[in-house]
């Protein structure tokens, strides 16, 4: 007798979003791909401590096949998504060199959750002076660019240029920006206090530029204020209310609303500002003629599936949500959005097996965290408002919690844990071809 065809479901992305769902679906009779181009799921919510040698790589980092080695109806596919022809249900894949790829895959049920990218406001070239931490390569590269300013710094005899290299800006103070700037503090006054000779670390200057007139607009106000005292304590220097114009080799120039812009000497530029839709959500919008925000989100219907095709559905980052009024909004972009429309895409698809109807997708909110330093940080738990010590160790509670793999949990709680009590950070390594002088071309 032969067995009938257990339908296909194909998940593009093995983030929060993409991961949830497979997970939901790992013992559904039904068979799983997942796509992605990396061969790893990321936490992106500890980059920034790869990026100031606080963490090392692999401790945030986990092999799809890895997670899924147990699951026999989860296939692993190394691959990047370049398109979509909806009407035959097929992907179009490329190769992530030198791994061959078929062209086409087909399914019967999609999700993609592409998440989205930093935006430099149409201003590109500013990406190669101000790297951003979303990506490992990038953390890494940033990782390179803020210890290579400080042997820079030792080695400039020049003055005016060892304060250029010596002046850190941050660009955006939401949560991952206010991160980078404490953690940049922490490394310069505490970590690196004893290492250099010429130079004396501390007198580093750290500025975090904000085009609103508060940090951390997605706090209450009087979070806001704490954090922005905790950072000043860090000693990081808040520039609100400006606007950034221009970023170059050489620094930052700044509008401040003032006829004549501000200039600051920095080599070490981090960018933590706008964000945009990954292209797929693009693809998807020109293909059902859905809508797009202006940061290129795609809307889809409050069930999470694109318009005029229910068996495709779009979670994460890269989309907004039509609501039961249709009206569509965006919720933020933040990793508990991203898990629970996985897990409720993947419930759909059950209920659909069943031949049951499922309810409209509703975001439960836990609250908001950010930290900003050893034992600082803020959250917003439900209208419960913490600030200080409680905070943090609700912060690193909860992403323990959720970093995948109990190696990692384990690996990560001992590296904070020595940390804290010895201030210090192993893996300041500057790693690459290129150093910032190298690509400064300098
Ligand atoms: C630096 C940083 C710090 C953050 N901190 C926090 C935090 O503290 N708390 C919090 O809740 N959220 C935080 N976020 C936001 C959170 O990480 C995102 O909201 C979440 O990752 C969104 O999940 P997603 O599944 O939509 O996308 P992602 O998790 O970004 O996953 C997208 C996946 O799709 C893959 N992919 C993309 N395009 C293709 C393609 N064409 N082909 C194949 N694969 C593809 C990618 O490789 C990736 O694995 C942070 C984000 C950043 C960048």
């Amino acid at each position: 007798m032969s067995e009938l065809r257990k339908p296909h479901v194909v998940v593009v992305g093995g983030g929060f979003g993409g991961l949830q769902a497979v997970a939901k679906l790992r013992r559904a009779p039904v068979e799983v791909t997942l796509v992605d181009r990396r061969n790893f799921h990321l936490f992106q919510p500890l980059t920034y401590q790869v990026a100031t040698g606080a963490l090392s790589p692999g401790e945030i980092a986990y092999p799809l096949r890895a997670i899924f080695k147990r699951d026999g109806n989860v296939r692993v596919v190394l691959a990047e998504v370049s398109g979509f022809e909806l009407d035959a249900r097929e992907l179009l894949l490329c190769s992530v060199s030198p791994v061959p790829v078929p062209e086409r895959l087909g399914y019967d049920t999609l999700i993609v959750a592409g998440g989205s990218n930093y935006s430099y406001f149409g201003h590109e070239e500013w990406q190669m002076y101000a790297a951003e931490v979303k990506s490992l390569e990038s953390a890494l590269a940033v990782r390179s660019r803020l210890l290579a300013a400080f042997e820079a710094a030792e080695a400039e005899p020049n003055t005016d240029l060892r304060g250029a290299w010596l002046t850190f800006v941050v660009v955006g103070a939401g949560p991952t920006g206010v991160e980078m700037a404490g953690q940049i503090a922490e490394l310069a006054r505490d970590t690196l206090r004893r290492d250099f000779r010429t130079i004396d670390p501390r007198r580093a200057r750290i500025l975090l530029i904000e085009a609103a007139d508060r940090v951390l607009t997605s706090f209450p106000p009087s979070l806001s204020a704490k954090a922005e005292r905790s950072l000043q304590r860090l000693g990081v220097t808040v520039l609100k209310k400006r606007t950034v114009v221009g970023i170059d080799a050489a620094g930052v120039t700044l509008d401040s609303g003032d006829d004549r812009p501000e200039r600051i000497a920095s080599r070490a530029v981090v960018w933590a500002a706008g964000v945009t839709a990954s292209g797929l959500a693009g693809r998807l919008a020109e293909l059902s003629g859905a809508e797009r925000d202006r940061v290129g989100r795609v809307t889809v219907q409050s069930d999470l599936t694109l318009r005029g095709h229910p068996e495709v559905f779009a979670i994460g980052d890269m989309v907004r949500v039509r609501d039961v009024n249709g009206e569509p909004v965006v919720l933020p972009g933040v990793a508990p959005v991203a898990m629970q429309q996985g897990r409720y895409a993947a419930q759909v698809i059950r209920a659909r097996l069943r031949e049951r109807e499922y309810g409209a997708f509703r975001y439960r909110d836990k609250g908001n965290l950010a930290t900003i330093g050893r034992a600082a940080a803020v959250a917003d738990i439900k209208g419960v408002r913490l600030s200080g010590f409680l905070a943090w160790a609700t912060w690193l509670v909860v992403h323990l919690w959720y970093l995948i793999g109990f190696q990692n949990r384990l690996l990560v709680l001992i590296r904070w844990s020595v940390s804290f009590v010895t201030h210090g950070r192993g893996a300041r390594l500057i790693t690459g071809a290129s150093t910032a002088g190298d690509e400064r071309g300098g």
